[in-house]
């Protein structure tokens, strides 16, 4: 991976070389910290959908929409609330297990697998197991890994991660939960076990292992499930994926070999069936996004929103660590919801009137899969077609200095350019994702407004390949993500932060003031959503 980015890193230190991040105008990073220091509070309990604790967070945040004199723009003043319901495993009655020869073998649950309750898992389940390589079908590549197959009645084993030759925001958005399920659901299979490639793991094995008995959620309205017929969904660990090759003539360091080159890999029916007694506690809950607006003056373009969105949600209490239970998701995303703040106040104070509206978006749910955009993006609260970019904010992490910004969808559409065109006006230079195989694309709020045709990306302080820059957000992601110490207590940068914001704001303005909206790019493949909305 290193050597196929070396020619944009080099092109990167000379676009640096020749420039130096400019001084924020708007922003001290002062007050983008003292909203953090609200929201990341302990008293916030984490922010967990549907807890007290995020229903004060969302408080606070209409309190302070108000008092910059934004309008609300949800169904009930500012909030707009969806309907969930939450399911909990119950380990003590439920069980997994291999059998082999009529051998069986049990799999310690959180030693060697475990069940993933955001599929609605059926109380029992016995199914053959078939590796199914990277578990990928990708038409646009003449790409399948389900061809010739026999899946029917049998669970897929699949391993994290694509194929070099297939783009990156192509191979994450089939990696997506939805589209994976619908290719191996239409190849006839009950269901799923993933084995994550240790080697693009953000969260180590320990620390994954333990949120699973947290509750997972969903949207309780049908037309949101898109794992119909899923009966069973498990992550194995990869320390013990041995056990699931045994006699089938391959080994899983021989499937991690090819992974880590990112290659082809072979596909094979296993020699073990999988065993599963799944008990899960289900209850029904409410929680809401909070939507508020800042009207354009142009008197034909102020029927247009640029939506700037951030999830307010994050973990909640769950399993401590070095006994601290609270996950106060200060970085995810404390830090994106006050970023909303601060640039709302200061959109708010400034004399430059904006052409076009603004929609300050703050979801819910996000950690449960993205749910609160999911809900807004098919029920808006402003007519769908008056949405021309989304621009999102999640976990920044402004813990170096800013001198490069990543980009998600830099190449899709012309988001990416302007995106471009302000960073290098303040000094800063930007590359696309240089780890595809982290799915970061997909795995935020943007998301869901591409899905609905919507121009849209997200970004993120950088590092270059290579650099201690990148170490120290390495560290950062197997320490502090989604762990406790994702809290007050931790070194942030600031400047970096008042710079971001900064980029932010001056993104806003320009899409707010071009008579064009922006566009997909021709060669995009999230085009074919704008076209499939009817634009
Ligand atoms: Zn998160």
């Amino acid at each position: 991976m290193l050597k196929k980015l070396l020619p944009v890193a080099i092109l990167l230190v000379a676009i640096s070389a020749l420039s130096q991040p400019t001084a924020p105008d708007h922003f001290d990073g002062k007050t983008w910290w003292d909203y953090v220091k609200v929201l990341a509070d302990d008293n916030m309990e984490g922010r967990e959908t549907g807890s007290a604790g995020l229903r004060r967070a969302e408080a606070y945040i209409v309190e302070q929409l108000k008092r910059a004199g934004l309008q609300p723009a949800g169904t009930d003043g500012y909030y707009q609330s969806a309907k969930f319901k939450s399911r909990q495993i119950i380990e003590k009655d439920s069980g997994l297990a291999l059998i082999r020869n009529g051998t069986v073998e049990p799999l310690p649950l959180g030693e060697d697998a475990f069940f993933n309750t955001r599929v609605d898992l059926a109380p029992e389940l016995q199914a053959p197991l078939v590796f199914a390589g990277y578990g990928l079908s990708i038409p646009e590549k003449n790409y399948d890994d389900l061809s010739g197959l026999d899946l029917k009645g049998k669970v897929a084993v699949i391993l994290s991660g694509s194929p070099a030759d297939i783009p990156g925001p192509l191979a994450s958005h089939y990696q997506s939960a939805a589209e994976r399920w619908k290719a191996l659901h239409k190849a006839g299979a009950v269901g799923v076990i993933s084995i994550p490639n240790p080697a693009a793991m953000d969260i180590p094995w320990s620390r994954m292992s333990l949120s699973r008995v947290h509750p997972s959620m969903a949207l309780s309205d049908p037309e949101f499930n898109e794992t119909e017929g899923e009966k069973i969904a498990v992550t194995f660990n990869p320390a013990k994926a041995d056990k699931l090759f045994e006699g089938s003539g391959h080994s899983f360091d021989e499937l991690l070999n090819l992974a880590k080159d990112r290659k082809q890999l072979p596909r094979f029916p296993l020699t073990a069936s999988i065993k599963a007694k799944a008990k899960l506690e289900k209850k029904n809950l409410t929680s809401a996004n909070v939507i508020a607006k800042l009207p354009g003056n142009d008197p034909g373009l102020k029927n247009e929103y640029v939506v700037l969105s951030a999830h307010i949600d994050h973990i909640g209490i769950g399993e401590p660590i070095n006994g601290d239970r609270i996950y106060n998701g200060a970085m995810d995303n404390a830090s994106g919801s006050a970023l909303l703040l601060d640039v709302a106040s200061s959109l708010k104070k400034s004399p430059e009137k904006l052409k076009r509206s603004i929609l300050f978006l703050f979801v819910t749910g996000e950690e449960k899969g993205l749910l609160g955009s999911k809900y807004f993006a098919a029920h808006p609260t402003v007519d769908p077609k008056s949405m021309v970019a989304d621009i999102n904010v999640d976990m920044f992490l402004p813990i170096v200095p800013l001198k490069i910004l990543t980009v998600l969808g830099l190449a899709e559409s012309d988001l990416g350019d302007a995106a471009r065109e302000v960073a290098q006006a303040h000094g800063i230079s930007v590359q696309p994702d240089p780890e595809p195989q982290r799915n970061i694309f997909i795995r935020s709020d943007q998301y869901n407004f591409i899905r609905h045709g919507i121009p849209a990306l997200a970004m993120g302080v950088g590092a270059m390949p290579g650099s201690p820059e990148q170490k120290i957000f390495k560290d950062w992601l197997t320490q502090r993500y989604h762990a406790p110490s994702d809290d007050l207590n931790q070194p942030v940068d600031l400047p970096a932060a008042a710079l971001y914001e900064e980029v932010i704001r001056g993104l806003m303005v320009s899409v707010a003031q071009n008579p064009h909206r922006p566009q997909w790019k021709q060669d995009s493949f999230f085009r074919r959503y704008s076209q499939a909305a009817g634009e």
